[in-house]
């Protein structure tokens, strides 16, 4: 089991300790607001958890890209007086993240008390997993939780080297991270059949590792979005000027025929939604593979919707991870639409990695229907290549640190 060696929140004694927890407060903000409070609200059981057991919490996030100096743009000050209406408690802001006044703050807090420090990104040791940052953030906690599963392909120092200086009973992963886990560990080993996989989105290059991995463990990958033409064209067919990655083709052909040698059949679009330009008022449909010059594929067409759709349905687990078409564009979301629509509808086991996905499904009021909505895009991507990512390997019992 992926959890194997994990320690998990049901075995970790917090009451009366002040608890790191690295949390994923990386919001898309608004006039100085946090405009998308999803990822607040998806650590509130973790914290709920560990306050009613009686801890102290220290959070620590990154938001953005603030280059390792600090700047009010990425300040995390809007987030804690949003987390603090979602926790209904006071929180705490500590705007220097480190140092003796800040450690005394997080030790004198009433029990279920809650702090929150300053982006750590404003310290350029944060992503360089700076030794001496990374001590002077364990210095602030007895006990070191992860919940920021969107950062644990990093090995930066609140993800990976301040664990090193908390005992092996003293680490351990939130609520958030154990689900990530649960969900996405089967589908790197042998989960239910008929496994599907559906994969689109813009570019093959993101994706050419996940796609390597999966082929020879899904019974069926279902290629639609811009990724599909490169695949064509790797077939051979002419896609007119729909976008192609020229320098993968090459990559493609290879994925197809590793798919084909490990068994696992590969569905590419039989027809299209093509139109001129990407904001075109509407799309026709092709009733062929092959688009004609000057026009280009925005989503795939309704034959390919019926074929994909029917695969999907009767799915016994499904991973999809990047849209059928643009489905920002009216015109261009049907195909995305009837997919998200038809994995909801099956009796899977449902599982999204992908931001973009993930905004559609919400987009089309199915997001709950879905078994499980990763909240790391690149880190469950790398996951599924069958990486081992820094920040879950350092919750391990036995881990090395480098
Ligand atoms: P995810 O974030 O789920 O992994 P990606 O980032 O790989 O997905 O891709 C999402 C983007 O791909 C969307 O913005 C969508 O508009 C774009 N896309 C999908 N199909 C096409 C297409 N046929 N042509 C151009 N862009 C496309
Ligand atoms: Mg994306």
């Amino acid at each position: 089991m992926e959890l194997t060696g994990i320690r998990t929140l049901d075995t970790l004694d917090v009451t009366d300790r002040v608890v790191f927890v690295r949390v994923d407060f990386n919001v898309p903000m608004a006039d100085g607001r946090v405009a998308d409070d999803t990822r607040l609200r998806a650590t509130v059981p973790t914290l709920k958890r560990l306050r009613d057991a009686g801890a102290r919490l220290v959070l620590g996030s990154h938001l953005g890209r603030p280059k390792g100096k600090p700047s009010e743009e990425y300040s995390l000050a809007p987030v804690g007086s949003r987390l603090a209406e979602l926790l209904g408690t006071e929180v705490l802001f500590a705007e220097e993240a480190l140092g003796e006044s800040v450690g005394r703050a997080a030790r004198d807090m009433p029990l279920g008390g809650v702090c929150l420090l300053e982006n750590l990104r404003f310290h350029k040791e944060e992503e360089g997993n700076d030794a001496s940052f990374a001590m002077a953030l364990a210095q602030l906690a007895d006990v070191y939780v992860n919940d920021a599963f969107g950062t644990a392909h990093r090995a930066h120092a609140s993800t990976y080297g301040m664990v090193r200086h908390f005992e092996e009973d003293r680490r351990a992963a939130g609520l958030l991270v154990s689900r990530e886990l649960a969900f996405l560990g089967p589908l790197r080993g042998q989960p239910k059949r008929p496994y599907v996989g559906v994969l689109g989105g813009s570019k093959v290059s993101d994706k050419i590792g996940v796609l390597e991995a999966l082929c020879g463990r899904l019974d069926t990958l279902i290629v639609g979005g811009a990724m599909a033409y490169t695949f064509l064209r790797a077939q051979g067919v002419e896609v007119g000027s729909s976008r192609v990655e020229a320098e993968h083709i090459e990559t493609a052909a290879r994925i197809l025929r590793t798919a084909s040698a490990r068994q696992t059949k590969v569905l590419l679009p039989v027809d299209h939604i093509v139109a001129t330009s990407i904001d075109a008022p509407t799309g026709q449909p092709t009733e062929t593979e092959t688009i004609a010059p000057g026009w280009a594929g925005f989503d795939i067409g309704p034959k390919t919707i019926a074929r994909y759709t029917e695969v999907v349905s009767k799915a016994a687990t499904v991973f999809w991870n990047g849209p059928m078409g643009v489905f920002e564009h009216p015109p261009f979301a049907t195909g995305t639409r009837s997919l998200a629509e038809a994995i909801a509808e099956s009796n899977s086991t449902s599982v999204i990695g992908g931001g973009d996905s993930a905004a559609a499904a919400q987009q089309f009021g199915l997001a709950d229907r879905f078994s499980h909505v990763s909240t790391g895009g690149g880190a469950s991507l790398e996951f599924l290549e069958g990486r081992e990512l820094p920040g879950i390997s350092a919750l391990r019992a036995g881990h090395r640190f480098l």
